[in-house]
């Protein structure tokens, strides 16, 4: 629009863009940077809140195996009082003369009809029922095959042994395990064993009590390795000897503790809580599927994770609309600027603009001492031009004479601008009297050269008197006077015939 003189406009638009592109960059980054805050924030809290469903779970199964525990070890506790009552009473010759229905009433105490006990039974050296918790009259069976009666005839000092699990001979097939006792002559040789057969059952009983989620196993285990119960419940499981297993090499290592692992047995990846008996020789290991740990966890961190996403990217697309929206606003705004500055009509600069210069390069020729001039361009005859042509002709022609002015000065520092009318003013920054005097001549000529007819002009075309001023600013003189220099010259030029150049200094 502006080919020349419009630098101090051009280069206050130019900052103005910089600052408009780097504001809207600034929002749209900031608007992105939040919002990756927000997302980065929002995954730390889901990865405490996972790491806290795995502390809680490893909690809730310490707790159960404590509970499991606890029940069991109370319940082997009666069962081995009542094992060492049978032992003692054993040693009593008054006790073993009481008639058969005494003598049993009195070696076997309530306990023995408890729920979840088979029998209660003593077995003489051969592995045969010689007293029976059942019947007065021992049932006759012999167990001298099972492992709980060879393992007392061979090892005196084995004291409460808890059976590997076995199908009950006396109870249809019952799966049972044994606690047993050695009973032993004065001479300390083997006399038998006192037996006591828990049924499986108790376990199931206790066990499907506790919560573990649906895909949670507990498991008892013989220190010696043999899985004695689990749930959920597996006859092919139960008995199985996983003492060269890894998982059971921790179980010994330590009273209790946790770990991760994937059972063999069904593929499923768990948490294990496990934690050695106190008092009798077993472990209970409890284990909460990852599946079921993380399961609240997963579905809030999907519901979470959906609408963090959702919503950052809509800040980030909002952020990014009001970045570009700013811009525009901005561009807008520097191009309002822009004509505000300038003329509409010759796309020179306005008056306005042309005070802000004057006062620009009067001071910087001041500060610098250099000399400026100024140019005062009017149009002959322009009434004359309007009568005959009409205004619309005449609008024409001030611009084509606008792009004259402009087209003859190509120094960067020079301006031109419409003053009013057909008045325009030519700034020369650092330009003595003979340097303006040349470019007057060219744009005098140049807007000749243009023939523009002009049928009330003497010279047939649209010619201009141009009067040039050129001053060294002191802190005397102002830029009017320099201006109304301009204009004598001018006034002088229009009196001497016009289409013409004339000088004065100030
Ligand atoms: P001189 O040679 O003495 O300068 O005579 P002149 O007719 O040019 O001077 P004068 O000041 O009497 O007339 C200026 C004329 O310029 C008046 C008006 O018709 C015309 N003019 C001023 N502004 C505009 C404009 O924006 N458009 C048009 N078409 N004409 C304008
Ligand atoms: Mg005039
Ligand atoms: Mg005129």
């Amino acid at each position: 629009m502006i080919k020349t003189g419009n630098r101090l406009v051009a280069d206050f638009c130019e900052r103005l863009r910089h600052i408009f592109a780097s504001s809207s960059l600034l929002v749209a980054g900031s608007g992105a940077l939040i919002a990756i805050v927000m997302v980065g924030l929002c995954g730390l809290v889901l990865y405490q809140s996972r790491q806290d469903a795995l502390n809680h779970t490893r909690d809730t199964l310490r707790d159960i195996a404590l509970v499991a525990e606890r029940d069991i070890e109370r319940n082997f506790e009666l069962y081995e009082l009542s094992l060492q009552a049978v032992v003692d009473g054993l040693k009593d010759p008054e006790v073993m003369a009481l008639p058969p229905r005494l003598r049993r009433e009195l070696l076997f105490d309530r306990a023995a009809s408890a729920k979840y006990l088979g029998s209660m039974l003593v077995l003489d050296a051969s592995g045969n029922i010689i007293l029976d918790s059942g019947s007065d009259v021992p049932r006759r069976a012999n167990f001298a095959d099972r492992k709980y009666f060879t393992i007392h005839r061979d090892n005196p000092g084995v004291g409460l042994y808890v059976s590997d699990p076995y199908e009950s001979r006396l109870r249809g097939g019952a799966p049972s395990i044994a606690l047993t006792r050695r009973v032993s002559n004065p001479d300390g040789s083997f006399a038998g064993i006192v037996l006591l057969s828990v049924n499986l059952e108790y376990f199931h009983t206790l066990f499907e009590g506790l919560a573990l989620g649906p895909h949670g196993s507990l498991s008892l285990i013989g220190k010696d390795g043999v899985m004695l119960m689990r749930q959920p419940y597996d006859p092919r499981i139960v008995g199985r000897d996983i003492s060269n297993a890894s998982t059971f090499r921790r179980f010994i290592a330590e009273p209790e503790g946790s770990f991760e692992d994937t059972a063999s047995i069904d593929g499923i990846r768990r948490l294990y809580w496990y934690r050695n008996f106190p008092a009798a020789p077993l472990i209970i290991m409890v284990a909460a599927a990852e599946e079921d740990v993380y399961a609240a966890w997963r579905r809030r961190a999907l519901t979470i994770g959906t609408l963090m996403i959702v919503f950052g990217s809509a800040f980030i697309g909002l952020a990014s609309l009001l970045g570009i929206q700013l811009r525009q606003r901005m561009r807008a705004e520097s191009e309002l600027r822009l004509l505000a500055r300038t003329d509409g009509l010759t796309g020179l600069n306005n008056r306005r603009s042309l005070g802000e210069i004057l006062d620009m390069e009067w001071r910087r020729a001041k500060r610098m001492r250099s000399v400026m001039s100024l140019l005062f361009v009017d149009i002959d005859q322009f009434k004359s031009y309007n009568d005959i042509y009409g205004h619309q002709a005449g609008d024409d022609a001030l611009a084509t004479v606008a792009r004259c002015i402009t087209d003859s000065i190509r120094r960067p520092a020079d301006t031109a601008a419409r003053y009013g009318g057909e008045e325009f003013i030519v700034v020369l920054p650092d330009t003595p009297a003979t340097g303006a005097s040349v470019i007057a001549e060219k744009i005098r000529a140049a807007i000749c050269e243009c023939a523009i007819k002009h049928e009330g002009s003497e010279h047939g075309r649209v010619t201009a008197s141009i009067g040039a001023a050129s001053c060294e600013p002191s802190s005397d003189d102002d830029v009017a006077a320099v201006i109304r220099a301009a204009d004598e010259a001018l006034y002088n030029a229009k009196a001497t015939g016009r289409n013409k150049v004339s000088l004065d200094g100030v």
